[in-house]
């Protein structure tokens, strides 16, 4: 057992149960559930409703929150972003993506990533490990905190994208436990509905989320429309291939709700995926397998040691209408965040800036 209790990971449940073996009553359990979540507080010391005794017993054998903020970024767009570190100094990235009707947050599943998917800079890293369920709420307090101030109500809804660093069927349990503890309405009351999670093709865990009752949307990185040429944008692809992948999202499909699709997202690459004919072949497979689903296209969002450049608009524009043509939905992804280096797949690009970039607005 860890000495010290991470608090923010547990949920009201397990909070009333850590306070019982403090000899605390079990609405204290509650309280500090709603000053974490609700409140958005990240110390002790702040939740004056507690008494002074209790706050200090806390403060020995228990944290309120782990993550602390390096530094964050703010993009032209309004898009920020965040570089926190763990308690063992390991980096986590979110990045806030304020749009008119609502505000989304891309939060990160682990710290770094084990996937080596070609285009992405975060595979870098490699894994440096997963995040706890409570590094990924404190995340979302963080971004909110930030951007409205500690506590303080939202204008807008907020949507979850568990599309920052790292593959969210590889932090299966800690993740369920993260929306969990979201989802709860004495807390931040985000509930899965508002939360879509991507994954690069786990395929048991495609599975496995479909038999989950109050399970979150599902968006799958494709990338690419042939296991050859996928095999060599993602290597992923050579275990769970695009034919067991469709597969898995076929059976996926049943538990859509009506007018539920889920996402494949398309990294549009120059001169390597964007051809007319990787449209076709692309409308051709999902098309064979009769899919309720829409397509993103994401033109790549370059970082220097990726050796891609992005598709020009006029190609994403074609593939676009070609899928279109064969009955297929697409969008087009506007890049957010690009100048701060915020986009899909920039993420663990730069820890501190480089002052030779005028472009990084750092915040703090
Ligand atoms: N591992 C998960 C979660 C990461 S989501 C997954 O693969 O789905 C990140 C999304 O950004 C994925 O759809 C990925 O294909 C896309 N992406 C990665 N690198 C990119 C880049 N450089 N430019 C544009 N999109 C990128």
């Amino acid at each position: 057992m860890r000495a010290v209790g991470h608090l923010n990971e547990l949920t009201q449940a397990e909070l009333a149960s850590f306070v019982e073996e403090m000899n605390e009553p079990a609405y204290r359990g509650r309280q500090i559930f709603a000053a974490l979540h609700k409140r958005r507080l990240r110390s002790f010391d702040e939740m004056t409703d507690l008494p002074k005794g209790f706050r200090e017993k806390l403060n020995e054998r228990a944290v309120a929150s782990t993550l602390t903020i390096e530094s964050r970024y703010l993009s032209e767009d309004g898009t920020r972003r965040y570089l926190m570190k763990t308690h063992d100094n390991l980096p986590v990235e979110t990045v806030f993506i304020p749009e008119e009707r609502r505000d989304t947050i891309c939060f990160s599943s682990q710290s770094g990533c084990p996937l080596q998917c070609s285009f992405c800079l975060t595979a870098k890293l490699g894994l440096l490990r997963t995040l706890t369920a409570g590094e990924m709420v404190e995340q979302i307090t963080i971004a909110l905190n930030d951007a409205y101030g500690t506590g303080m109500k939202l204008p807008r809804g907020t949507n979850l994208v568990a599309m920052g660093a790292g593959e969210p069927f590889l932090a299966f349990e800690p993740l369920m436990k993260a929306l969990r503890i979201m989802a709860d309405p004495s807390g931040l009351h985000i509930v899965p509905n508002r939360v879509t999670v991507s994954t690069a093709g786990i395929v048991p865990r495609i599975r496995e989320l479909a038999t989950l009752e109050d399970r979150p949307h599902l968006a799958i990185s494709l990338a690419a429309p042939t296991d050859e040429l996928r095999n060599e944008l993602m290597p992923i692809n050579k275990k769970w291939p695009l034919g067991e992948l469709l597969a898995a999202c076929k059976e996926f499909e049943r538990s859509l709700k009506p007018g539920e699709r889920f996402t494949f997202e398309y990294v549009m690459l120059d001169g390597v995926n964007d051809a007319d004919v990787h449209a076709r072949q692309l409308a051709n497979l999902l098309n064979r397998h009769a899919l309720r689903a829409k397509v993103n296209l994401i033109p790549h969002n370059p970082a220097d040691p990726l050796p891609y450049r992005p598709s020009p608009w006029e190609r994403v524009e074609s593939f676009k209408q070609i899928l279109e043509s064969k009955g297929v939905r697409a969008f087009v992804r506007r890049p957010r965040g690009r100048d701060i280096y915020a986009a899909c797949g920039q993420l663990a690009a730069r820890r501190t800036a480089n002052p030779a970039e005028p472009v990084l607005h750092q915040l703090t």
